[in-house]
């Protein structure tokens, strides 16, 4: 059989630890028989991070931009352990936050669902896709410790010279203070990003805030994505058989509960920042869930969610078989194979990420898991095998 291939190179990202071992094992295993990988290739392995000062990382997000499909690998983010266990010069920055700054990017995350693994929520049946608004509120703001008697006041001092004050409370002992902002560029640009990919993915869009009570700030966001709805996007999501709706985030938390899953819920940062472990968490494993960073110029990074499994990671480096779950990564791949076939039109491409998806969900199904599964598998009849890494993957390419 002729393998698959495409013209315009896939940006591909390898990483750290026990990832960076099933990456190779995935391609070897999964990918290289079946697909003439064309690849532009970059190492975001720390040490290659700390040897080219991260400009790596620079050159890989420049990429996303210019071929628009990247994968990525689970990196390491340093920490002062970090430092000393790679003897680095600096602690850098995460590679994804970097990514993401320079993309303007949303990221969407997604649990991949398999019939015999079920949500702690059992009317999940379908994905619910979680995207988190990745600027600025609580994540870029300024606190002060108030030591007694004090009045506080938020201040705007304007170019032209012109101030503008409002009273945040009269302090009569001590407390707390806390001053938060975001842009409407950022938050158009989040707008722009759910817009987009929820035609992209054809699910309907929910947006909450809590503009009852944040009447000017919360209603920013409200009025910009129903501003951009409106003017761009109503017909285009009523051709698509899709509807976007806002409400109250109270409300919105109600109503996914007792849903079916099935839409992308757009959040503030905050709010998606703990959404996401909890919709992560109810449908199963943090290693069956995927991540997809869209920018508003339609450039996608596909990855897992999960990190680099560093204890799983130490324990191979000491010679053992572990039993680590490669399904997150896996799925990183077929995002980026099929956007690159639904982009450049081979239908191909996207017909073998489909096919490998499902051999991933089958192989599950049919009761050969990775060891994160085991507590989660219910299937009448089966009595799952756990497989290590390599054998589970092998086990997939069987069916494949
Ligand atoms: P982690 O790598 O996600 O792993 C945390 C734990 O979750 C693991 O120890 C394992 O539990 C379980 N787990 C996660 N993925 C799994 C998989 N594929 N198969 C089986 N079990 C899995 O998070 P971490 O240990 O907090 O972080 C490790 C490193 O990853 C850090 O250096 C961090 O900076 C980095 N990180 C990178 C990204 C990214 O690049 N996107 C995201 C998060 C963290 P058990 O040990 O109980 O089996
Ligand atoms: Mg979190």
């Amino acid at each position: 059989m002729a393998k698959i291939s495409y013209r315009v190179p896939i940006v591909e990202m390898q990483g750290d630890e026990m990832t960076r071992i099933l990456w190779d094992w995935i391609k070897e295993i999964l990918l290289e028989p079946y697909v003439d990988l064309k690849c532009e290739f970059y190492d975001l392995g720390l040490p290659m991070r700390d040897k080219t000062d991260d400009g790596v990382t620079a050159e890989a997000a420049a990429a996303i931009e210019k071929y628009g499909v990247g994968v990525k690998c689970a990196t390491i983010t340093p920490n002062a352990q970090r430092v000393e266990e790679y003897g680095l010069k600096k602690m850098w920055l995460s590679p994804n936050g970097t990514i993401r700054a320079y993309l303007d990017g949303t990221v969407f995350r997604e649990p991949v669902l398999c019939d015999a693994i079920r949500p702690y929520i059992p009317s999940w049946t379908s994905p619910i896709v979680i995207a988190r608004h990745a600027y600025g509120d609580v994540y870029k703001n300024s606190e002060i410790r108030v030591d007694g008697a004090a009045c506080a006041r938020l201040e705007v001092a304007y170019a032209d010279g012109t101030v503008r004050k409002e009273k945040i409370a009269d302090f009569a002992g001590a407390g707390v203070v806390q001053g938060i902002h975001n842009t409407d560029a950022s938050i158009e640009n989040f707008a722009r990003s759910c817009f987009t990919y929820a035609l992209d993915v054809k699910r309907d869009l929910w947006f909450a805030t809590k503009d009852t009570i944040s009447k000017t700030y919360d209603r920013r966001f409200k009025e910009i994505f129903a501003h951009m709805y409106e003017c761009e996007y109503k017909d285009k999501f009523a051709a698509a058989g899709i509807t976007y709706e806002y409400s109250l985030i109270d409300d919105s938390v109600a109503r996914i509960v007792r849903s079916n899953g099935g839409m992308i819920w757009a959040l503030k940062n905050y709010d998606g920042d703990v959404m996401s472990d909890m919709v992560a968490t109810a449908f199963g494993s943090l290693a069956m869930m995927t991540s997809v960073l869209v920018s508003p110029k339609g450039a996608y990074e596909y990855e897992a969610a999960h990190g680099t499994v560093t204890r799983h990671y130490y324990r191979y480096r000491a010679g053992e078989i572990t039993s680590t779950n490669p399904i997150a990564t896996v799925f990183a791949w077929t995002g980026a194979l099929r956007k690159r076939g639904e982009k450049d039109g081979v239908p191909a491409l996207c017909a073998f990420a489909d096919r490998l998806e499902s051999a991933c969900k089958a192989t599950v199904n049919g009761g050969f898991i990775t060891g994160d599964l085991k507590s989660l598998f219910v299937a009448d009849g089966i009595t799952p095998t756990v497989l290590d890494s390599r054998a589970f993957l092998q086990k997939i390419a069987e069916r494949l």
